[in-house]
């Protein structure tokens, strides 16, 4: 039987950051993901790393410090998934903050990130100077505006260079493997689980000296079907949704933050990919966190809201190509004393809670913070196991300077160093500058690997879809080196058309789902159920126009 130092339940961001951390500091680390790496969650956020600055309205000075300063290292560490985007803040007559208080919190905004801004934040008075900006904005009341730098990312894809780089320090990690028991022996202490490969059916046990339960929105549901003598729940779910619309139905030149003129709550317009995205609601949900979508409400509340920024577009349900939903995992409210709330309950962004029975559970967080969380989670799991007299191995091996993979041999950790990988791709491949640009953008230093294939198959150049620099040669890298198992992995998270193409995918994925075959070795069941599948995935994204 398999014995690892360290279990890890979920292949997320927190997951498979904290597989990384731990394979890092030399233990032997399995992880089990129930679908696909990123599958729950952490492909379905805003997709920006940043500080928040609306923590600062509630003096979360600490919180927003943590964050910009990651958002640093992994500017550093991952240049070609983390880049600067510039937010652009309208400000309106009468609609709080006002202008000044604006320009103090940005000041103190771009100090807690030491001025390691790539621009710090720039104020526009008056109208014709927010309008020269972004023209598409409501001029009536416009006072102006601010520009200031956060970062956007690709969620799934940090997910999977965080697993592949576990991977490649020793970790194993195993997709649509479900973890459906906890063993433990005599005394209760947890010694394995016992997991279930949902695609072949096939279980077996493996052991662990600890277990770290990394499941996100499922970690109540797992809670109780574990039967852990936890009463209250950890969490309080949000339901959060994202649409996207054709850029040309919404030009962005870069991101805006908008108050939603139907609650007042922070939303955002977002240039992203080849498309724009409005997002996000936030709804309370109860439920199972498998299948969630979107409703015909959450589609309606954001076409409103953004048309109360941008009348002129006349945003309507039948301009939304596609649609996603996650669900928050916040850290739920400390229990009420008898008098009230618990005034000495800190506002957390995550925990991290130890057992004495060998299990920690990690409840909570955000993509900005994964890799200082994961490396809490690791450091107390160790001090959990010494504890308990299991002495570990603990090297004091850090991530904070280990770039991803896509960023190993960059030139430079900056985006100039991407930018040199899409000249070798045109010079070397002879790739055309939309193809070359989209690939170092996506698989930075990676990137080569690709042209290499193209220039050694000139139809794996072509395009999935005439509209979109997407090209078949990603299809064959992601089953072959991006660990996809199934189509929806690669048309939902690797090569994503289901978010980004306006059929969603469904013209091309016969064909993906052939080439895969090819790799896979699947027989034609397998591609049939394949199929059904990836068209579920897309029903279910579609199941608000119902
Ligand atoms: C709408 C929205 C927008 C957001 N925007 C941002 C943002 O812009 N920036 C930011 O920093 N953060 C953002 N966040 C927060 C961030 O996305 C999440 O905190 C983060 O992705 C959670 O990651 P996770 O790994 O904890 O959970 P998940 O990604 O949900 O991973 C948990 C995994 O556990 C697996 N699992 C469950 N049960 C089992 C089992 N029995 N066996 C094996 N595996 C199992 C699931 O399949 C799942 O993949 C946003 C969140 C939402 C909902």
């Amino acid at each position: 039987m398999t014995a690892y130092d360290l279990v890890v339940i979920g292949g997320g961001i927190t997951g498979a950051g904290i597989a990384r951390d731990a394979a890092l500091r030399g233990m032997k680390v399995g992880l089990f993901e129930k679908s696909d790496f990123a599958s729950g969650t952490s492909s379905k956020s805003s997709k920006l790393i940043h500080g928040g600055l609306r923590y600062l309205e509630h003096g979360e000075i600490r919180l927003v410090f943590e964050s910009v300063s990651e958002r640093s290292v992994q500017m550093r560490v991952a240049p070609h998934l983390v880049r600067p985007l510039p937010f652009l803040i309208p400000i309106y007559k009468g609609v709080r903050p006002g202008f000044e208080i604006m320009n103090v919190g940005l000041w103190i905004y771009d100090s807690l990130a030491l001025f390691r801004v790539p621009r710090v934040h720039k104020a526009f008075r008056g109208t014709a100077a927010a309008l020269a900006l972004e023209p598409q904005l409501r001029p009536a009341g416009l006072r102006g505006a601010f520009e200031y730098y956060d970062c956007a990312t690709d969620d799934a894809r940090l997910v999977l260079e965080n697993a592949l780089d576990a991977i490649a320090l020793g970790a194993e990690c195993h997709t649509y493997t479900e973890v459906v028991r906890f063993e433990r022996n005599a005394d209760r202490r947890i010694t394995g689980v016992a997991v279930r490969d949902r695609l072949t059916g096939k279980e077996w046990s493996v052991q662990a000296r600890a277990v770290i339960l990394a499941a996100g929105a499922w970690t109540d549901e797992m809670i109780q079907r574990f039967e852990l003598p936890i009463t209250r729940p950890l969490l309080r779910r949000t339901k959060g949704v994202h649409i996207v619309l054709p850029r040309e139905r919404l030009p962005l030149a870069r991101a805006i933050t908008l108050i939603s003129p139907l609650d007042g709550r922070v939303m955002f317009a977002l240039p992203w990919r080849e498309r724009s995205v409005l997002g996000t609601t936030d709804t309370d949900y109860d439920g199972t966190a498998d299948g969630v979508a979107a409703d015909a409400d959450d589609v309606k509340y954001l076409c409103e809201s953004g048309n109360g920024y941008f009348p002129g577009a006349n945003l309507s349900s039948s301009d939304v190509i596609a649609t996603w939903a996650g669900l928050r995992p916040l850290i739920a409210p400390p229990p009420k004393t008898e008098e009230g709330v618990d005034e000495s309950a800190v506002s957390r962004e995550h925990e991290v809670f130890t057992r004495n029975d060998g299990l920690v559970i990690i409840a909570g967080g955000k993509l900005t913070t994964y890799r200082r969380m994961a490396r809490e989670a690791v450091g107390k799991t160790l001090d959990l196991l010494r504890d308990l007299g299991d002495e570990p191995v603990n090297h004091k091996e850090t991530t904070k300077h280990r770039p991803l993979p896509g960023a190993v041999g960059l030139d430079s950790a900056n985006l100039e160093g991407v930018a040199e990988i899409g000249r070798r791709l045109m010079a070397e491949y002879k790739l055309d500058v939309d193809t070359a640009t989209h690939l170092c953008g996506v698989y930075g230093a990676r990137a080569p690997e690709l042209g290499a294939a193209i220039a050694n198959d000139r139809a794996l150049g072509h395009r999935l879809d005439p509209e979109l620099p997407y090209v078949w040669a990603e299809i064959e890298f992601a089953a072959r080196r991006d660990l996809a198992r199934t189509v929806e992995d690669v048309l939902a998270r690797r090569v994503p058309l289901l978010l980004v193409s306006r059929d969603q995918g469904l013209g091309v994925c016969d064909q993906v789902a052939a080439m895969l075959a090819r790799l896979h070795g699947w027989d034609d069941a397998t591609i049939a159920q394949q199929l059904a599948e990836y068209r579920a995935e897309v029903a279910l994204s579609r199941r608000w126009r119902q």
